[in-house]
């Protein structure tokens, strides 16, 4: 293979590395994310449970202070009916008593359902307390994997501007600069192999002549449909 084709292949191989990291970078990073975010849900949710717990603690003190009160108007009333001289006066406070009664049983069923509902909500919020410390443990694990991997990422990125760096030296200024005018459209597909006489960059026919020149490999050669730089890969048998 020519030379300077050569160098391109290589070149071209080294950037679809380099431009392969970000994409490994973000999918460890969107891991990591999710983890933390699922930590994060479950400490809402406990803070929600804390929120109607704090609710029906306050709703039952209200009932409980109505207790109260009820209770002593009720022993006003006993003391009033000792002292009353007509039956009118004697059924108005059975009334007063009635309903006093009536709000007594009222308070007493309200207490009972809020009690219930704190002790389920206490009960979900420990069991939502042992999901968030699992889940943030989990998340932390990851993370410590995330910075191992990021750093294997790191290295590599590394090695491959090194290696990179070294090839671009070597290589002639014009054919580089004619490569980057390519890439800037064609991005990673800027040198493509031929497959069975067609352009894998944009996968059109090309003619015997050119496919000709291209398994010859002496030339740089580019596509006549894209204008890519066309290359003969080792392996097909032309
Ligand atoms: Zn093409």
């Amino acid at each position: 293979m020519n030379k300077y084709l050569n160098q391109l292949v290589k070149l071209s191989e080294i950037n679809k590395e380099i431009d392969a990291f970000e994409p490994r970078v973000q999918k460890i990073q969107k891991t990591l994310n999710v983890a933390f975010e699922k930590a994060k849900n479950a400490n809402t949710d406990i803070e929600l449970l804390e929120e109607e717990i704090k609710d029906s603690k306050l709703k039952k003190m209200k009932n409980e202070a109505l207790l109260a009160e009820l209770s002593e108007k009720l022993k006003s009333v006993s003391k009033k009916t000792a002292s009353v001289k007509n039956e009118k006066e004697v059924k108005a406070l059975q009334l007063e008593e009635d309903i006093a009664k009536e709000q007594c049983d009222y308070a007493n069923e309200e207490i009972a359902r809020l009690e219930k509902i704190i002790e389920l909500k206490e009960g979900e919020k420990v069991k939502t307390k042992e999901v968030y410390s699992e889940l943030q443990k989990a998340a932390e694990e990851i993370s410590i994997t995330v910075e191992s991997e990021r750093n294997v990422i790191k290295e590599e990125i590394a090695v491959a501007y090194a290696k990179k760096e070294e090839l671009v030296s070597t290589m002639s200024q014009r054919i580089l600069s004619f490569y980057e005018k390519i890439r800037k459209w064609a991005h990673n597909s800027a040198v493509v192999p031929v497959r069975k006489q067609a352009c894998y960059g944009c996968f059109m026919r090309i003619n015997d002549k050119t496919n000709a020149l291209v398994v010859q490999s002496e030339d740089i050669i580019t596509c006549p449909h894209c204008g890519r730089i066309l290359y003969r890969e080792a392996t097909e048998v032309a």
